[in-house]
């Protein structure tokens, strides 16, 4: 990937900072794995939730929210676990992928609705694309640590197979029967050469909820939808849903940015 040249200079001290960026494991060149923990006290946050983070760049906080994939009882530990797109615009992540480990920022919240209700025991269908598979992994991380896991379907979709993060958690899960979980990957570019190989399901995800509900045998009455990422994958999923008679208060929703807003060469 080309990455733009970002030449602001990035603030290693200011007094509004207050967390420390611990860890970053890169997935793709596109994808990757922060920590980022508090210098202080963990604030605690529900699972769905999300933090924003920033830094001061040429004199101007730059900061954006982020869902947490970390489970809630890790935070003091390992910090806040994000899963980041780098989006090739000089903004907010090509400041993120400049920052070298330990590098102090700003973090504030959680801030966030989209919640588990409790102790809910409906199917939970987790429908998401790219990095909006975040917030499911820390739903899971949470439930299976309180020893209160719930039947879930993750329906996860992206455009290459290399580009399905938390996939060998999710496999281990349903494999050794850890979560109940069953996990469906599809993947969006079937005929490109990245995507070589691949033997699951294809298509984008508005175009197999239908049939993986179907396979599953979801019924409206006793499904919750969580659906995540995208505006236009959520839309054109809920669409789909509504037409299967699932009620709108089964399904819910966080857009990862205005519909419209699409920047060109990015996939959610
Ligand atoms: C509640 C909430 C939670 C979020 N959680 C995450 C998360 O866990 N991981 C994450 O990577 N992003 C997440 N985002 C998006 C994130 O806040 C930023 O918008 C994104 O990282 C791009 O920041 P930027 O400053 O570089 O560009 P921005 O100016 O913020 O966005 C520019 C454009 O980039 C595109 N874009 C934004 N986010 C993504 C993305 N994730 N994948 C593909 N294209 C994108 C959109 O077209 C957007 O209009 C979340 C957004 C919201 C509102």
């Amino acid at each position: 990937m080309t990455l733009p040249n970002d030449e602001r200079v990035i603030e290693a001290v200011a007094p509004q900072y207050n967390a420390t960026l611990i860890r970053r494991v890169d997935h793709t060149d596109a994808l990757a794995y922060f920590w980022v923990r508090f210098d202080g006290e963990p604030v605690p946050f529900d699972p769905g939730q999300y933090m924003t983070i920033g830094v001061f760049a040429d004199g101007k906080l730059w900061q954006r929210p982020y869902s947490v994939a970390s489970a809630p009882r890790e935070a003091g530990e390992i910090g806040y676990e994000f899963y980041v797109r780098h989006v090739p615009i000089i903004r907010f992540t090509t400041l993120l992928w400049r920052l070298p480990v330990g590098q102090s920022m700003r973090m504030i919240g959680p801030k966030g609705r989209f919640l588990l209700e409790p102790a809910d025991d409906r199917t939970h269908l987790f429908i998401s694309t790219g990095t909006g598979i975040a917030p499911f992994v820390s739903m899971i991380r949470q439930t299976l640590a309180d020893g209160r896991p719930r039947k879930t379907v993750v329906l996860h979709g992206c455009s290459f197979v290399d580009e399905l993060g938390y996939w060998e958690e999710l496999q281990t899960w349903q494999q050794d029967g850890t979560y109940p979980v069953t996990y469906v990957p599809t993947i969006s570019r079937p005929d490109d050469p990245r995507n070589a190989g691949w033997t699951g399901r294809t298509g984008r995800v508005e175009q197999v909820v239908q049939s993986v509900c179907k396979n599953l045998g979801l019924r409206p009455d006793r499904t919750v939808v969580y659906i995540c990422g995208n505006p236009d994958m959520i839309l054109n999923s809920e669409s789909v849903l509504m037409n299967l008679g699932f009620p709108e208060f089964h399904v819910k929703k966080e857009l990862y940015w205005p519909k419209g807003k699409d920047a060109a060469l990015l996939r959610g």
